[in-house]
Order: C-alpha cells, then sequence, then structure tokens
C-alpha cells in the first residue's frame, strides 16, 4: 500500500531542491525540502495536541502552499483530513463539524469569522490551530499557530497508520452532507494510472484549480508531488475573469490544465484564447460534467497541439472512473464526447434492471474496482443504498448517470436518474437547498429545479415558492434567508413567488412544468 505522505517524502529524497509549491501570488513557494519539513513539523505539533492515528483534522483555510501541508501533516501524523468549504455558513460547517468529530480545527484568517459562527451554533470545545499568525476572535483559543509549528524539530512523528487519508463532504438530498470516507489506496491507485496514462514528469508545472473540498484537487496535488513536478495553485479571485486567468496559465507556463468544464466554458465565451496560446501546455483535462461540444471544438482548434482528455467519476469512486482522449476537433458539435473507458482497476457497468444493458441500450451507471470507497461517513444505511452487490457478485456503486456503452466498449454519459445536478461544477442535490428554503418561516410550499438556460455555469439552480397566509416574503428576504443555510453557489439564482405551485395529476408538484415557467418566453418572431 503506497501512504499519500510517502510520495512527497520520496520525490523530497530524489529532488529536495524542486519546486513542489507554489501560492496563488506566485511568490510564496516551498521546495519538496521545505515541504518535506513543514509536514514533518505540523505532524509533531497535531501528534502533541492529541491526534491519534484515525482522528480527524479539520481544516477551514484558504488555498494555500501551508493549507496543503497541513493535509499532508495530517497524514503524517496518521490522521484523516477534512477540508470544509469555507465559502459554507456557519450552520453547515458546524453539522460538518458534528459528523466529523475533529479532535483539532486548522483555520486561518479567512476562516476567523466561521470560526466564531461554529461557537454561535453550540461548538465552544474545538481545538483550533492557526495556519498564520494567532487569530483574532473573541470566543475561540487558539490552541497553536504558524509560529508554534516553525519552533519544531524536522523529524517526522513515528505514529500508526489509518487506511483512511480524508472524508470530503458532499450535498446530501435530505439537507445532511454527505462525508465519502476515501483511502490512502483509492487515490494512490487513480495517481498510478495516471501519470502512466498522462506521462508527468519532473518539472511539469500543473494547476490546482479546484476547491480542497472537492475530489479533483486531490489528483493535482498527490500527482504533482508523485511525480516531482510543480503544483500552482490558482488564486480563487480569479474565479470569473476569463482574461486573468487566461494570463495565469500563460504567464505560469502551465504544462496541465485540469478544471470543470465551465471554467473552459467561460474562457470560451470571453474569446480569452488566442490562436496556439499556452505554449508550454501539453494537455487540458476537465472533468466533473459535460464540457459542450461546440466548446470543447473551440478549445482545440485555438490550441491544436494540446492534448484534450475528457475524465469522468463520482467522489465515491475517486477522482475518475473513466477516460476519453479526444482524438480530433470533433466534427458534429452537436454530439457530446463520451466519457469513455474505464482507467486501470476500475470498471463501468451499465445495468438495466439489474442485468448488464446490451449495446448501445440505455441503462443506469455502476462503477466497481480499485477507486471504490468504504462508504459514507457513520452512515451504514446510505452506504448500503449506494454501494451494492453487481450481477457478477463485486461490489459496485451506484452512480444515479444514465449511460449507454457502445459497440466498442466506449461509455456515453446521457443525464441523471434524479435531482443532482452540476452547476459551476459543484455537486449539488437540489433536495439539501429545498431542505433549506422550506425552513424559512413562511414558506408554504417550495420547489427547487435545475433547469439549462445556456450560461456558462451549466445548470442553472431556479426556485418557485408560495408564502403562508398572511406572511409577506419577497424575494430579497428569501435570498438572504436562505444565503445564510447553504452555500452561495447552493443560492437559486432565479426565483419565482406563486400563489400555488404547479402540480401534476397525482397532485405532486409538477417539476417539468415549473422547469418550463423559468424558461425564457419564445421571441415573437421565432
Ligand atoms: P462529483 O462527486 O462531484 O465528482 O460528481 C459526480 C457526478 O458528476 C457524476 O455522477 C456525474 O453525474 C457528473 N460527472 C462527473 N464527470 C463527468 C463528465 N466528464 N461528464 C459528465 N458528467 C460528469
Amino acid at each position: 500500500m503506497t501512504r499519500l505522505e510517502d510520495l512527497l517524502t520520496a520525490s523530497a529524497e530524489r529532488s529536495p531542491g524542486s519546486t513542489a509549491l507554489v501560492g496563488p501570488d506566485g511568490v510564496e513557494t516551498l521546495s519538496y525540502a521545505d515541504l518535506d519539513a513543514l509536514t514533518n513539523r505540523i505532524a509533531s505539533m497535531l501528534v502533541d495536541r492529541g491526534v491519534a492515528p484515525g482522528d480527524r483534522v479539520g481544516v477551514l483555510a484558504a488555498k494555500t502552499p501551508w493549507t496543503i501541508a497541513s493535509l499532508i501533516g495530517t497524514l503524517k501524523a496518521g490522521g484523516v483530513y477534512v477540508p470544509v468549504d469555507s465559502a459554507s455558513p456557519a450552520a453547515r460547517v458546524a453539522r460538518i463539524v458534528r459528523s466529523a468529530e475533529p479532535t483539532v480545527l486548522l483555520a486561518d484568517a479567512t476562516a476567523e469569522t466561521l470560526v466564531d459562527g461554529l461557537v454561535d451554533e453550540g461548538l465552544p470545545d474545538l481545538t483550533v490551530g492557526s495556519l498564520e499568525s494567532p487569530l483574532e476572535g473573541e470566543r475561540f483559543t487558539t490552541a497553536f499557530a504558524a509560529g508554534d509549528i516553525a519552533a519544531l524539530d524536522p523529524t517526522r512523528p513515528d505514529v500508526g497508520k489509518d487506511p483512511l487519508a480524508h472524508l470530503l463532504f458532499t450535498s446530501g438530498s435530505t439537507g445532511i452532507p454527505k462525508g465519502v470516507m476515501i483511502t490512502h489506496d483509492m487515490v494512490s491507485a487513480f495517481v498510478d494510472w495516471a501519470l502512466g496514462h498522462f506521462g508527468t514528469k519532473p518539472g511539469d508545472r500543473i494547476s490546482g484549480h479546484p476547491p480542497l473540498h472537492f475530489d479533483l484537487s486531490t489528483f493535482d496535488i498527490y500527482a504533482t508531488l508523485a511525480a516531482g513536478a510543480e503544483l500552482h495553485l490558482v488564486p480563487a479571485s480569479l474565479g470569473l475573469d476569463a482574461r486573468r486567468t487566461a494570463a495565469f496559465i500563460r504567464d505560469r507556463e502551465l504544462t496541465q490544465w485540469f478544471s470543470v468544464p465551465s471554467v473552459l466554458t467561460y474562457l470560451a465565451r470571453f474569446d480569452a484564447v488566442g490562436q496556439d496560446d499556452f505554449p508550454a501546455l501539453e494537455r487540458l483535462l476537465w472533468c466533473g460534467e459535460v464540457l459542450p461540444t461546440p466548446i470543447l471544438a473551440h478549445w482545440m482548434r485555438k490550441l491544436p497541439r494540446v492534448r484534450f482528455t475528457n475524465l469522468y467519476g463520482p467522489t465515491e469512486a475517486t477522482i475518475a472512473s473513466s477516460y476519453y482522449d479526444v482524438p480530433s476537433v470533433p466534427e458534429d458539435e452537436s454530439v457530446p464526447v463520451p466519457i469513455g473507458r474505464p482507467c486501470d482497476g476500475e470498471s463501468l457497468v451499465v445495468l438495466d434492471e439489474g442485468r448488464e444493458a446490451a449495446v448501445g441500450e440505455i441503462g443506469e451507471l455502476y462503477i466497481g474496482g480499485v477507486g471504490l470507497s468504504p462508504g459514507y461517513w457513520r452512515d451504514q444505511e446510505k452506504t448500503d443504498a449506494a454501494f451494492v452487490t453487481g450481477p457478477d457478485g463485486e461490489r459496485i456503486y451506484k452512480t444515479g448517470d444514465l449511460a449507454r456503452a457502445d459497440a466498442d466498449g466506449v461509455v456515453h454519459f446521457l443525464g441523471r436518474t434524479d435531482s443532482q445536478i452540476k452547476s459551476r461544477g459543484y455537486r449539488i442535490e437540489l433536495g439539501e437547498i429545498e431542505t433549506a428554503v422550506n425552513t424559512v418561516s413562511g414558506v408554504r410550499e417550495c420547489a427547487v429545479v435545475g433547469v439549462d438556460l445556456g450560461g456558462f455555469e451549466g445548470t442553472t439552480i431556479c426556485c418557485a415558492y408560495s408564502v403562508t397566509e398572511g406572511a409577506e416574503l419577497p424575494v430579497n428576504d428569501m435570498r438572504r434567508a436562505v444565503g445564510t443555510l447553504v452555500p452561495r453557489y447552493m443560492v437559486p439564482a432565479k426565483w419565482l413567488v406563486l400563489d400555488e405551485l404547479p402540480k401534476n395529476v397525482n397532485g405532486k408538484i409538477d417539476r417539468p412544468v415549473l422547469r418550463e415557467r423559468f424558461r425564457p418566453a419564445p421571441k415573437e418572431s421565432e
């Protein structure tokens, strides 16, 4: 079994002076030797503060070299890290913290208010380590700060190991985020395949775009460290600035870019990529949702020397389970590119009512093999519902995706069987938003639907609601209230206040009709 922290140590032994991490500002860098020593010190501090093998360490911090070091430091302490989305409101973070029960929470200045909010949410006894100078905050005690860590001896502590590496909390349909358990083995199997497939090498300059609570970031981190390459952390502030994002790829001379499709769509829509731009770029990868084919074709025409790969997979099966290297600019831009074939050690099975679907037949996609998670953190019921036994007796994960396999064994993605959506790459259960809306006082009924309105974000989140008699709940108040319950990216972009929600013959909310209500009316001439 390869331990993820050992990937760093092995590269540090091979090339201690090479750059491992470059911060979002381009100034803060850590060499392999420095990162190895820093992570040893963080591990010693965590052990000293009571972290035992298998204990969780929560991380509420911006994506910086120090934050990455704290993840690996946790592994070196035998712990399991839990990166928490610091864009989430305190109520949601508190639910995650209560579930993960971290022995220590590592935070930085960006999380000060949030940590105070956790105290308000009834979590007063957190041990909070600061990744910087001691944090200010009326009601939380700083257990230790960056200066205390720097003073420690850089010897790696000798501690027991746990198979779990991290917990990643994803949106849950009942309003409670689900913690997917990720082991060292799951990630290292994917990294092994990826290094071979993409030929990642020392000196490669790799983007670190997705947030740390999103499993795509684990590919960037561990494939970079295993290869002895450089990880360039993309500033979150670039978010929606297409030109600055393009300049980042150009100026950092990145050899690999990996992100969710909405970023690529955004850059294409703003025409931020020049002909034969990014001369250092060797490959461009995306994962997480469908990249519209016209956008892919635009990129491929602009960058004819670059290799383009679609990666597909859910968090529950680690980063990606299948890949498709796009051989040439798609001729028919109305056809989506396939999600391809399984990565080494993985299997994709399309089932129709429990049996393997025939070639070309649509069914639900299940995944088996080396990437499979042991399940959801402390939730046997959800684990048993999602991780089932396949036709050949193998353990498989029910993705909720619709797919078909063609005669060459290439798999095509066709949509979802449920109300999970992707918006700007974020995995969102519409049920989680509905649960939040329903808790707002004055709401009689609500429905949240995803509608493709052609925006770069992919699916637009739309909410219709009615209010109880006598109540007043204008959209602005509603938006504000929901914003205190779910992260910003889950707050519906479009709203409708109705006297009554449309119902189908069974008396259920008619979601297809509602979706149509959110589409703009066709123009007179159409
Ligand atoms: P996540 O756990 O956030 O990675 O989300 C997993 C889900 O995202 C999958 O079950 C799919 O619905 C969707 N997904 C991931 N990759 C792709 C892709 N390349 N094409 C289409 N959908 C994708």
